[in-house]
């Protein structure tokens, strides 16, 4: 693939640069650093007008000596299989950093949800869910919501499979809605394990939560969620955007008011009381937290120079590129790395596949409590790795997460 900032490229940059602080078995670091299993299927989908489209889809799992495969599926126009290789891949080191029992997978369809029927849509991801379950199953590949897919989504990738295999398996998948084994707060889980990472991150840094100016970039899952948390946490949020464009308010915006104008119109722009701004003044914006939450590549080294954040906490896999990663590191923008920021959607997906095993369901508060403790904990691993060793919070954080894969590799052995 051809496109620039190959977030396939990126993951392999970040993972040799971590690899090349260690002192790692030279075996064990080719195992790790290859893709384990890709499927790529091409199916059929009736469209409303009685037109046949064909589509293409991608399941990839990266590594699964720590347990079975884990990460989202993303229904979007330039889904590539090199993009669904980095995603699988930023996975493991996740779920390994997390100390969760997963590794690392990813999934996509290169379409354009936003233009299907609800029934195009239905008839889309149950097809792909058939495709894909040669190897999705409870015990060896889970999949979750990522950008374009939602818990309807999953509910219907659930379906499918049960039909298929018989019995109804709620664990086969992660995002569901509550009353199909869904678990309470996960739909706003990877927000508030943002605010986690932000809020640690502003304390290490001698920033107050209640002075502190946040601007998000994207307002889907996780940026819409995020925004809640930081704007319950006292922060004022002071610019958002989404693909159709930005939003700013000196005084703070209402998010709450936000989030429903956003439901009803579609987007935040033309949000009453906020003046418009593009994309790119928000990443430069003065601010002390900047989240972006949209896709990969967004902050580079055309742009890094230009931002004037002090606290940059990755909501999106892969925002930003290695080498805008150097730019941040020498101007001193501390960076909350998207493995450990973001972590908080695939750990309560860990509490949701536990419960879905054990069809017994805990309540919101203990949900939230648990990821707390989680995130808290990995954020104050990275912190001291950090400091011990001088790396930046990523390459710190890579190197746990590395370290304990290829742990866990060298006791498995290779079979046969
Ligand atoms: P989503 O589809 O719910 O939202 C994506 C948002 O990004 C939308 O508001 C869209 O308008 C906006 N957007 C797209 N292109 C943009 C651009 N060029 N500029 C500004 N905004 C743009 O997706 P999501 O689930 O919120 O995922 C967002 C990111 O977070 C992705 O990188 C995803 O991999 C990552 N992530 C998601 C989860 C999860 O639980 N959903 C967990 C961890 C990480």
């Amino acid at each position: 693939m051809s496109r620039k900032n190959n977030p396939y490229e990126m993951a392999l940059k970040q993972f040799d640069a971590a690899v090349s602080h260690m002192d790692l078995d030279e075996g064990t670091v080719k195992y790790i650093r290859s893709i384990r299993r890709e499927l790529t299927v091409t199916f059929p989908v009736e469209m409303d007008d009685g037109g046949i489209e064909m589509f293409t889809g991608y399941r990839v799992q990266h590594n699964n000596v720590l347990g079975p495969t884990k990460g989202g599926i993303r229904f979007h126009p330039n889904v590539t299989l090199d993009e669904t290789r980095a995603l699988a891949m930023w996975m493991t080191w996740k779920s390994a950093l997390l100390r969760l029992p997963f590794g690392g997978a990813k999934g996509g369809v290169a379409v354009d949800p936003r233009k299907l029927s609800i029934n195009e849509l239905r008839r889309l991801s149950r097809r792909y869910a058939s495709e894909i379950t040669i190897i999705m199953n409870p015990e060896s590949d889970i999949p979750a919501p990522d950008v374009g897919t939602n818990p309807q989504v999953m509910a219907w990738i659930m379906d499918t499979y049960s039909w298929l295999r018989g019995g109804t398996a709620p664990a086969v998948v992660t995002g569901k809605p509550v009353p199909l084994g869904g678990s309470q707060g996960r739909l706003e889980a990877t927000g508030m394990g943002v605010m986690f990472s932000a809020r640690e991150a502003m304390k290490y840094n001698g920033i107050d939560p209640k002075e502190a100016t946040v601007a998000v970039q994207g307002f889907g899952n996780v940026g819409s969620m995020s925004a809640r948390f930081m704007h319950e946490l006292g922060s004022r949020v002071v610019a958002v955007s989404d693909v159709y464009g930005g939003i700013y308010n000196s005084n703070g915006i209402d998010i709450p008011g936000l989030i429903e104008h956003a439901r009803r119109t579609g987007s935040v722009t033309d949000f009453p009381g906020s003046e418009p701004i593009t994309n790119e003044d928000l990443l430069a914006m003065k601010c002390d937290v900047l989240i972006p939450a949209a896709l990969e590549g967004q902050i580079t080294e055309e742009n890094a120079p230009k931002i004037q954040a002090k606290i940059i906490a990755e909501g999106a896999n892969g925002p930003t590129t290695p080498g805008a990663d150097k730019i941040l590191h020498s101007r001193g923008v501390f960076v909350v790395p998207d493995i450990l920021c973001n972590a908080g959607g695939v750990t309560v997906s860990y509490f949701e596949w536990v419960q879905g095993w054990q069809h017994f369901f805990w309540r919101r508060d203990e949900v939230a409590r648990k990821l707390e403790e989680t995130m808290v904990e990995s954020f104050n691993a990275v912190l001291d790795q950090h400091e011990k060793t001088g790396l930046d919070m990523r390459t710190a954080a890579y190197t746990l997460a590395i370290g304990r894969v290829a742990e866990a590799f060298e006791m498995r052995g290779i079979f046969p």
